[in-house]
């Protein structure tokens, strides 16, 4: 199928959506799909549902749908939960696996929220770990005999700088460290192998490239040979052998069911599961080869026309996800006067402009009447008035 696919979402008339990294637009269909759910199901059905309409299988069937997305087996991915829970529960799995190690490694553009996570974990554990963080180039060097894990995001959400994972999994396992990805910038973004990898965890949400909708749930993977071993840190009851014999004592199920934790986000699963179906007509490879020339085109006329703006983003395509990245001194106010013309990406502080591209609903016409929106915007001030500088909870 040739890209882009735009009548396949409900983006609003004129506006170029540069900000699918954050959250992905509505799909056609999702509505109707809920709304369906809500009535023809738990309206209708009230408890039954739960296996009138599976509804407690949807966790690894919906899982089965992300898998071929990242190249890994089917009954290897759960969804629940947000990213940061998936971040911890991998974690504490990951340590788990290497009692006489005291080290998680990571990199100073990871995303805060896994660092947090980690740091509470620690905390719980004892004072004998350490969470130690290195620049992002430095990782490999850095994986010493004391690594119990490597975590880390393969594409850093402010630069767009996407780690060699095979590469990086390798130097890991030579150290003799579990590796866990975080996949947050590139699910959806870019061909990921996770089996090919050989990583043996991996973690990601699904409300950014993958489009679930504002909250959807993450998920998490187990490399299949590691699953009945995994130890799982959140003993929800859903993760139990037998949920419904009650037993007094918590015992893993077979399976990546035991990384389930508590009830599943029904109407949240129904939104994503209507939303991947999209995925069912597209190749990762394809999406790849458009997101690079997309992203190439908005470099080189941004550069042509914008002077003041500094790239912030790996210039080589092969080192970059799938968004762009620059900096200006006023940033935050040129995204805003941007955004009131319907240019719509994000801002990370200090001073970096977003731009998300999603091949899914974007071709080569967006980024040009992107690009000379933005040199209006700059070229004339029109950033430089109070009501852009004026901050708002999300940026
Ligand atoms: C988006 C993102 C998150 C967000 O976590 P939530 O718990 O879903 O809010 C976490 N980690 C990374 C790397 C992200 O990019």
């Amino acid at each position: 199928m040739t890209l882009p696919l735009k009548d396949r979402f409900a983006l609003p008339e004129g506006v170029i959506y540069l900000d699918g990294n954050s959250l992905g637009p509505l799909p056609r269909g999702v509505d109707d799909r809920v709304s369906r759910m809500i009535t023809d199901e738990w309206g209708a059905h009230l408890i039954k549902g739960w296996n009138v309409d599976d509804w407690m299988a949807q966790p690894i069937r919906v899982g089965n749908r992300i898998s071929r997305i990242v190249g890994a087996a089917d009954d290897s991915i759960a969804l629940g939960d947000t990213l940061s829970i998936k971040v911890y529960q991998a974690l504490a799995a990951a340590l788990d696996m290497r009692p006489d190690r005291r080290v998680i490694l990571s990199d100073s553009g990871n995303f805060p929220s896994d660092l947090y996570m980690a740091e509470g974990l620690i905390g719980l554990l004892g004072d004998s770990y350490e969470l130690r963080i290195v620049a992002p180039d430095a990782v490999e060097d850095a994986m010493t005999p004391d690594v119990a894990v490597a975590m880390l995001t393969q594409v850093d959400y402010r630069t767009g700088r996407m780690h060699d994972m095979d590469a990086i999994t390798q130097a890991a396992h030579a150290a003799g460290a579990v590796m866990l990805w975080d996949l947050a910038h590139s699910a959806g973004a870019v061909p990921v192998d996770l089996a090919g990898a050989g990583c043996e965890f991996a973690v990601g949400c699904t409300y950014k490239y993958l489009n679930g909708g504002p909250g959807a749930p993450a998920f998490i993977y187990v490399r299949p040979d590691l699953i009945d071993v995994a130890r799982p840190a959140l003993s929800g009851w859903l993760g139990h052998d037998a949920p419904f014999a009650f037993e007094r004592s918590y015992r893993p199920a077979t399976g990546i069911e035991r990384m389930r934790v508590g009830t599943p986000p029904v109407m949240g699963l129904a939104a994503l599961e209507c939303a991947l179906e999209v995925w069912v007509d597209v190749e990762m490879n394809d999406i790849r080869a458009a997101s690079l020339h997309l992203s190439e085109t908005f470099i080189a006329e941004v550069e042509t026309r914008c002077p003041e703006l500094r790239l912030v983003s790996p210039r080589n395509g092969s080192e970059r996800g799938s968004q762009v990245s620059f900096a200006h001194e006023h940033g935050y106010a040129v995204m805003q006067a941007l955004i009131a013309r319907d240019v719509i990406g994000d801002f990370r502080a200090p001073d970096t402009m977003r731009f998300g591209f999603a091949p899914l609903y974007l071709d080569e016409d967006d980024v040009h009447r992107a690009v000379a929106i933005l040199a209006d915007v700059l070229g004339g001030r029109l950033w430089d008035r109070p009501v852009f500088r004026k901050t708002t909870r999300v940026t």
